[in-house]
């Protein structure tokens, strides 16, 4: 890459004496702006290369990650060479999910205005917390909230809450069916707090995202307040296994299963919810999406009859990280369980975000949000989706018939579930893929099974990226089954 060679680029570190020095200099730095332009250069090169770059770091890179072992600098430094390092030796140690070729998790790519929505947004500087310290913040939440609530379907008093990911939203979202539920059996826990509570009872799927248990955990429950129901064969929780339910019962259902992307049967656990006023809480941190499409609402069926739910930005919308959000049709029961109050705060007759989020001081991640909504449009999440779901449908035709792999799912979204013959063998096929680096591919564990989980969730994969992968898997399988 080729940078205009920058006079600062020599300056030693500069000794300030006094604080005047240090703010002109800070203010110099501003006008300046070469370090903002390596950056931006730096930035646009990476872009331009993604499709090329090695998915995750060589070795020889990851050896540069030692270069950031120091200690505090004891002086002011050059903002040149601070970027520049990131330059040199950050940029080559990211793992290059702006392609078409990053499978692993469930981890989205960018959709371009997104980022460039992000890049201003930097620029501003915003905090999210209240419409008097930002209002196009409070407008924009305003607004994505009733964009969404209408994509998904979902009742039109539904509020939103714009956090970090989908942990996030999982523990606002039990955060208000706790308050709720309790609150209906006559307990307020915002004055009482939990001790001396009623038992709450959580009715969990066994195939749960390890998220909710962690938000179970944060929210003062234990592993003995939760009643596990069985699953079927595609990890769909089983209604005849769920236990009978009653106003203490909070039921997690999941949009988009991590492993095999299926979604629960929403309806008609809604139903005997609603029979028996206990609270349903949604997990669809990248299955959510799907309740608002043409092509895949019948997998969503009833599922606007919960009380809260969750979805991710940064996952199938491929919005930059991180954006998480929570919906929840109870607004009383959320801004209880997030209460904030301080005498300084300034409210207004318009949306202050703290209410509907666990922080206070928070960056203005709608932005980038709105700006991805806005431009794909209803149309456009639609192609999105679907685009996803037939790579991931070509992904399981050809593995099928190629020699050695079994796909262990029905493909109802976008994630596949392979496995070769023994669990040693998909182990090692995991192992060499990844060594590779023409794309990236996780393992996990399904009905007792060692498995490869390919999630296409970037909208760059194309049917080539498709092929490639698949060349890649197996030309690892011959070499396995060589070495055993
Ligand atoms: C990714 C994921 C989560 C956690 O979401 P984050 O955005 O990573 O916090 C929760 N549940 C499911 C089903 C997920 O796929």
């Amino acid at each position: 890459m080729k940078l205009k060679s920058q006079p600062l680029f020599n300056r030693k570190t500069i000794s300030l004496k006094n604080f005047d020095l240090f703010q002109q200099e800070l203010f110099e730095r501003f006008k300046d702006k070469s370090a903002l332009n390596y950056a931006q250069e730096a930035g646009y090169h990476y872009m331009e290369n993604a499709a090329d770059r090695a998915i995750f770091p060589l070795r020889n890179d990851l050896e540069k990650l030692n270069l950031f072992e120091e200690s505090l600098p004891r002086q002011v430094g050059n903002d040149c060479e601070i970027i520049k390092q990131l330059i040199n030796s950050g940029s080559p140690n990211t793992v290059n999910q702006l392609g078409g070729r990053y499978f692993g998790f469930v981890n989205g790519s960018v959709i371009p205005v997104g980022l460039a929505a992000k890049v201003l947004a930097s620029f501003w500087d915003q905090n999210a917390a209240m419409r008097v310290i930002s209002p196009i913040s409070s407008k924009l939440e305003e607004v994505v909230e009733s964009w969404i609530v209408d994509y998904l379907k979902l009742p039109s008093k539904t509020v939103a809450g714009f956090v970090s990911g989908t942990s996030m939203a999982n523990f606002c979202g039990l955060a208000a069916a706790r308050y709720r539920v309790l609150k209906n059996n006559g307990y307020d826990i915002v004055e009482n707090g939990l001790n001396g509570a009623p038992r709450i009872r959580l009715i969990l799927s066994d195939q749960a995202h390890s998220s909710v248990l962690k938000a179970v955990s944060l929210l003062g429950f234990g592993n003995r307040d939760i009643e596990w129901v069985k699953t079927d064969s595609q990890g769909r929780m089983l209604v005849e296994h769920l236990p009978s339910l009653d106003s203490l019962s909070i039921i997690v259902l999941g949009a988009g299963n991590v492993n095999s992307g299926a979604f629960d049967p929403f309806n008609e656990i809604c139903d005997l919810a609603e029979k028996s006023n206990s609270w349903v809480h949604v997990d669809g941190a990248f299955g959510l999406w799907a309740g608002g499409s043409l092509e895949f609402d019948n997998l969503c069926l009833g599922m606007n009859k919960a009380n809260s739910w969750s979805v991710d930005g940064h996952k199938t919308l491929n919005t930059p990280y991180d954006s998480g959000i929570v919906l929840c049709l109870d607004e009383d029961a959320m801004v209880h369980a997030l209460h904030m109050t301080g005498s300084y705060l300034v409210l207004s007759q318009e949306r202050d975000g703290m209410f509907y989020t666990p922080e206070m001081s928070r960056r203005a991640r709608v932005i980038e949000l709105w700006a991805v909504l806005k431009y794909l449009g209803r149309e456009g999440i639609d192609k999105l989706l679907s685009l996803l779901h037939s790579r991931a449908k070509l992904f399981a035709t050809h593995l099928k018939e190629l020699d050695g792999f079994e796909v262990l799912n029905e493909v109802v979204f976008n994630q596949v579930l392979i496995a070769c013959n023994t669990d040693q063998l998909t182990e090692e096929v995991i192992k060499l893929v990844q060594e590779e680096r023409v794309c990236w591919l996780g393992g996990s564990q399904w009905h007792g099974r060692k498995v490869i989980r390919i999630s296409v969730c970037s909208w760059a994969t194309t049917e080539e990226d498709v092929r490639l992968t698949i060349a890649s898997l197996d030309k690892a399988l011959r070499t396995a089954s060589k070495l055993s």
